[in-house]
């Protein structure tokens, strides 16, 4: 069959999934990969596949998706359309749970419409799913022993999270600033703090903005700091870099008027300061887009990894009941509203983000195993 460049070629071969009788061959002119109309599937032969996976990925040779593949699985009831012998069935990784015909004398290989997405990211797949299922190692423990901090396992972002850095630069600079003595202290204390009897409602709402880059203490700050530092980058890279400071904002100011609602006024007025109730709006878009994600919680010196559903509700739970119990001193509303508002943003934009990022779409999948 000669080969005509931009037609498409259709030849007489049935589909093995589907046995529409037809297949054509398309996808840019190379004649070795062929779909079938009806059920939408492709056909690789020749090493098709190799090709097509190391022309999406540069660090991938026209070899190494060979080393992909995870352990042959069964006999397929389909079979190959030039060798007519039945295909066997792979699993596309070890720790995907998606599987894959190939046919054993000739190299081709058949995907279901809804798989080529996957195997086409499968180099990427594998690489995520290394880092999400490490375990926890002497150094996580001596770490979160002494610094009782979790250690997160997610994926690498693509992207520099500048935005990110630069709340962690502000907030510090701030800080900073209150040590240049104590009026300069009590100065960011009124100014830059929420002030519920400040006389001017327009400077309320500057304060609604600025709140969120003063910490009282250092303890409060570096508890800040670094819950941002390791889950900021990965919301930054989901969400763009502009969105996620208009969100991180957003919710620092909806965490705040939870704050206000709630708050007893006989005890005097409001001073709100701190980060913690924008970065617990973040926890809530955490746990509804990471669920592969796995932050470590220690019990007096035992360290599990906690997928970040458990890991909140454990927060929620410490709030819920600081909210209740304690004498104020912590902005338990502030925290709590911050994270419901967050939750609510991460279920109205699932959809959005998950389009825009393929990758952590799929180890959303219950195909993505993660070992905790
Ligand atoms: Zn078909
Ligand atoms: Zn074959």
């Amino acid at each position: 069959m000669a080969r005509l460049p931009g037609t498409v070629q259709i030849m007489k071969s049935q589909c093995p999934a589907c046995g529409t009788p037809t297949l054509r061959f398309v996808r840019g002119g190379d004649s070795r990969i062929a779909d079938c109309s009806s059920c939408h599937g492709l056909w690789f032969e020749d090493g098709a596949l190799n090709d097509a996976i190391s022309s999406e990925h540069d660090h991938v040779d026209d070899h190494s998706h060979e080393v992909n593949l995870g352990q042959r699985l069964r006999t397929s009831d389909r079979q190959c359309r030039r060798c007519r012998v039945p295909m066997e069935h792979y699993q596309l990784l070890s720790n995907y749970r998606v599987e894959i015909d190939c046919c054993p004398s000739c190299d081709g290989v058949w995907l279901d419409h809804d798989e080529v997405e996957q195997v086409m990211h499968s180099p990427l797949l594998k690489d995520a799913l290394a880092d999400l299922n490490k375990k926890v190692s002497w150094k996580s423990w001596l770490f979160q022993f002494f610094t009782a901090m979790p250690v997160e396992y997610n994926v690498q972002p693509q992207k520099v999270p500048f935005v990110t850095w630069t709340l962690i630069a502000l907030c510090t600079v701030i800080f900073l600033g209150n040590l240049n003595g104590p009026e300069s202290e009590h100065w960011i204390l009124v100014n830059l703090g929420l002030n519920s009897d400040s006389p001017d409602p327009i400077q309320i709402v500057l304060q609604l903005l600025t709140y969120q880059f003063v910490h009282g203490g250092l303890m409060h700050l570096l508890g800040n700091m670094y819950f941002l530092w390791i889950i900021g980058d990965n919301l930054e890279d989901a969400l763009g870099h502009w969105a996620f400071l208009g969100l991180y904002l957003l919710s620092g100011m909806m965490a705040a008027l939870a704050e206000l609602l709630l708050f007893d006024s006989s005890q005097g007025p409001l001073l709100l300061v701190g980060a913690s109730g924008s970065i617990a709006a973040l926890f809530g878009l955490y746990l509804m887009w990471f669920r592969h994600a796995s932050l470590t919680f220690m019990i007096v010196v035992y360290q599990k990894k906690l997928a970040p559903h458990w890991y909140f509700l454990i927060w929620s739970g410490i709030n819920i009941f600081g909210m209740f119990t304690s004498q104020g001193g912590v902005a338990w509303a502030a925290h709590l509203g911050g994270f419901g508002f967050g939750l609510l943003l991460g279920y109205v934009l699932r959809d959005h983000v998950m389009r825009r990022n393929p990758l952590i779409a799929m180890l959303n999948q219950p195909e993505a195993q993660i070992r905790r």
